[in-house]
């Protein structure tokens, strides 16, 4: 089972990762817990180009697809054939969200690399962490560096925020809409019940 999480910087993904794969691994189930960008060795170091350097739009995208490329290749189709669950931290979705709509490249590109890409593979099942840009904004605050996502402006995270929106519609099964503005158990309880169809299923 392939699970990729997504969201805003801010929506509280990352408070969730670590929790998530303790529930699947305290059901017995053997769990890979990685991300994107980054992942592999390699794409690790494409993670630390990418987040620091400015780069034309074309090249930022296909350094994303490169490290997914090389992530699926290494780490996540090898785990999914051995039978493991696979939990990662973004995947295409951000793609088609920061790239695709945060820098106005729009869809097309981006789903020819991802057919070029991974065709065959989609997640089973994604999670879209979501709050309304002010929440994610104050939720940042002054908590880390900022990358240079980060340091966006607020119409770059609203077309970003759209453009993730745009894919929930897209793909209303396996993309599902958490709302992230309530407090973190309520977001547990949502996620325990999705957790539980997908165990049983
Ligand atoms: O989720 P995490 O904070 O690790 O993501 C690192 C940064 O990479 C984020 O600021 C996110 O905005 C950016 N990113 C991106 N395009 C992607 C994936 C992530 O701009 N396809």
């Amino acid at each position: 089972c392939f699970i990729t999480l997504e969201g805003l910087d801010g929506a509280g993904k990352s408070t969730h990762v670590q929790w998530l794969v303790e529930q699947l691994q305290s059901r017995g189930l053997p769990v890979v817990s990685t991300r994107e960008p980054g992942g592999s060795i390699l794409g690790e170091q494409l993670r630390q180009l990418v987040l620091t350097q400015s780069m034309d739009l074309k090249t930022e995208t296909l350094l994303m697809f490169a490290g997914r490329c090389e992530h699926l290749e290494t780490v996540i189709r090898p785990a999914l054939h051995a039978g493991k669950w696979v939990v990662c931290d973004r995947f295409t979705d951000a793609t088609y969200a920061y790239q695709g709509g945060g820098r106005q490249l729009g869809e097309d590109r981006i789903s020819a690399l991802e057919q070029w890409v991974h065709a065959d593979l989609q997640p089973d099942r994604t999670w879209l962490f979501d709050v309304p840009l002010e929440v994610a904004r104050e939720r940042l605050g002054n908590s880390r560096d900022l990358d240079r996502f980060e340091q966006e402006g607020d119409a770059f995270f609203e077309r970003t925020r759209h453009a993730y929106h745009e894919r929930a519609r897209k793909h209303p099964q396996r993309l599902h809409i958490i709302d992230s503005t309530v407090s973190i158990e309520a977001v547990r309880r949502a996620l325990l019940l999705q957790i539980d169809e997908l165990v049983s299923a």
